[in-house]
């Protein structure tokens, strides 16, 4: 299982759609600051279903769409898509690719697809489960959270140690399962 790639469209900075592709190994994102690259470690926590504006980085949900600039008008919509490559079956999908789709309209409506497939929420937090991915995960770990950990008192670093050891604990259960 590993991220093939992330469409964005209308999504914070990038109004018009991209789609940015990965290999299995590491990537780097590289550019000036406030060019977007945080923006696109937000779209995944997005699409994964986030719901904490926090920890989107704005005031409200609505902030996710891209709001224009001088030369350009504001977009309607934001829609991410994420792209798993699921041949080794870790998520409980029979496709080989699994694809995320997050979509939130200026009105507040909004809607979540799994391969196509029009599915709530609960849908997309039940298929990360137990695989270290999802929004609760420790997959995604935003910025200053590293600081964070480095500066905490001793106890306050027992309790993440502590929370982390109980997700890797499921994952590896998951494991075994499989
Ligand atoms: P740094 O290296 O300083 O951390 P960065 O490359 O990570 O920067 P981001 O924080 O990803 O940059 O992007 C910030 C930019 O995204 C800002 O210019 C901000 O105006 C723009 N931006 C954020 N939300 C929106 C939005 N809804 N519509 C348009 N632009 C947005």
């Amino acid at each position: 299982m590993y991220l093939k790639s992330l469409e964005l469209q209308g999504f914070k900075s990038f109004p018009d759609k991209i789609t940015l592709t990965f290999d299995e190994g590491l990537t780097a994102v590289v550019g000036p600051n406030g060019s977007g690259k945080s923006n696109i470690g937000d779209a995944v926590r997005w699409v994964l279903g986030e719901q904490s504006t926090k920890e989107l980085r704005g005031k409200s949900m609505e902030d996710v769409i891209f709001s224009g600039t001088k030369t350009r008008k504001q977009m309607g919509f934001a829609a991410v898509t994420l792209t798993i490559d699921n041949s080794d079956r870790r998520l409980s999908e029979p496709e080989d690719e699994v694809a995320v789709t997050r979509k939130l309209y200026r009105s507040g409506d909004s809607e979540y697809l799994i391969n196509g497939r029009n599915v709530r929420l609960k849908d997309v937090n039940e298929l990360f489960m137990d695989t270290g991915l999802g929004r609760d995960g420790y997959a995604i770990i935003g910025q200053g959270r590293i600081a964070e950990i480095v500066g905490a008192k001793s106890n306050e670093r027992r309790d993440i140690f502590e929370e982390a050891a109980g997700a890797l604990g499921k994952l590896s259960q998951a494991h075994c399962r499989i």
